[in-house]
């Protein structure tokens, strides 16, 4: 069985061929460029590839709604040539194969719970803190999408006390994503988030952020597993810091043992690390076969 991959990030797309064990045998990586250019790349590298079908996690907004008119379009995004893109009809124009088409963070979340971190699990959440912040959400069983798909990242949160940073979103300043993802970082210490030293105050006001979306997520949907991907998440000290912020905010509340005496099992680095996002599109691929056969 050979499946199709494609990891379509705002910064790059990654394309890949894996199988049913989520073993990635072959991939390529380059920089995303206008529309038209890149999946010009994605079509050359699946053209003689033979694939039985493909899978697809991508940055978004995106239109996930089966049966909308702008089903497999990327949305509002302000990036050159991308607004309204039909993403998956270019594809599908090309390669007669089933598609499978989500949020490159609900994709990893479904690869975390296919082959990761959550395997085995019903529920999981899915982090991603690195140019935005997105939360994939796998829950009962399957992928949330409701009325669009969720955007975690643009939750408002309480500010830090030791915090007069205004924020970065373009919609909303403070949201999450506008204090806390890799640019709010760089913007609000003039210094890239691996340039800051480990015991820099940055940390723990990265935590407060993160551990207060966490703790809000976890009284929401009640995962039974979170895990945290993404550029940011490179800083390994933010993992103590963001476990016990999200235990301090608890505070007992939830009786779970995950929570209360293994919460370093429970809020975790991706399972299958950099091929979280690869591997998702793998799932989301391979699960769109099973479907139509
Ligand atoms: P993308 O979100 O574009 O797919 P990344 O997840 O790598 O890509 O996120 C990029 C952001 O993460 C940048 O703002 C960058 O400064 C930040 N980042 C990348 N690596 C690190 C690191 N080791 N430590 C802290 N921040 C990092
Ligand atoms: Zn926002």
């Amino acid at each position: 069985m050979r499946i199709g991959a494609i990891e379509a990030g705002g910064t790059k797309f990654v394309c890949g061929i894996g199988n049913e064990r989520g073993e990635i045998r072959d991939s390529i990586s380059f920089a995303t460029e206008h529309p038209e250019i890149t999946l010009d790349k994605v079509i050359s590298y699946f053209k003689d590839k033979q694939v039985d079908a493909i899978g697809i996690g991508s940055f978004g907004p995106i239109d996930i709604r089966h049966g909308s008119p702008t089903y497999g379009y990327v949305t509002t995004t302000p990036k050159p040539g991308w607004e309204n893109y039909d993403f998956l009809g270019t594809l599908r124009r090309e390669f007669d194969v089933p598609y499978g088409w989500d949020t490159d963070v609900n994709a990893a979340a479904f690869g975390e719970a296919t082959w990761g971190a959550a395997k085995g699990l019903s529920s999981c959440l899915y982090y991603t803190i690195g140019t935005g912040i997105g939360i994939g959400v796998y829950s009962e069983g399957k992928l949330v999408h409701g009325l669009v798909h969720p955007e975690g990242g643009h939750v408002l949160p309480r500010r830090h006390p030791n915090d007069d940073f205004a924020g970065i979103c373009p919609y909303h300043g403070d949201c999450l994503e506008g204090m806390a993802a890799g640019p709010a970082i760089e913007a609000r210490w003039t210094l890239k988030g691996h340039e800051l030293p480990v015991d820099h105050p940055a940390w723990e006001i990265e935590a407060f952020y993160l551990a207060q979306s966490i703790t809000g997520a976890i009284l929401l949907n009640s995962p039974e597993k979170v895990i945290l991907g993404g550029g940011v998440m490179q800083q390994s000290q933010l993992f103590p810091l963001i476990r016990d912020a999200v235990k301090e905010n608890l505070n007992g509340y939830v009786s779970a043992s995950e929570i209360l005496d293994h919460i370093d099992e429970y809020i975790v680095p991706p399972g299958l690390g950099q091929q979280a996002g690869l591997c998702g599109a793998l799932a989301l691929g391979l699960a769109a076969l099973r479907t139509t056969k």
